[in-house]
């Protein structure tokens, strides 16, 4: 049996640049130059997913999402 997937997506015609993102999981998220975050490729470790759901949930745009794949 596959494991589930965890993949986070920031929309980026939301995103206004906060940066609180990349405070709560700098693991996989840093900000350009702007302000504006860039994510790693890939699957995020389920290691990572707390942190994740706490970006989502923290997000003053409601910009980013966390998709939960079934293997
Ligand atoms: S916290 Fe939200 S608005 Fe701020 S940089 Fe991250 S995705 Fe963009």
């Amino acid at each position: 049996m596959r494991k589930s997937s965890l993949k986070l997506l920031v929309d980026e015609t939301i995103c206004d640049g906060h940066g609180i993102c990349a405070e709560l999981v700098p693991e996989w998220i840093y900000l350009d130059p702007f302000g504006f975050p860039i994510l790693r490729e890939g699957e995020l470790p389920f290691s990572l997913k707390e942190h994740a759901l706490r970006a989502v949930y923290e997000c003053p745009k409601l910009a980013i999402a966390l998709i939960e794949s079934p293997g």
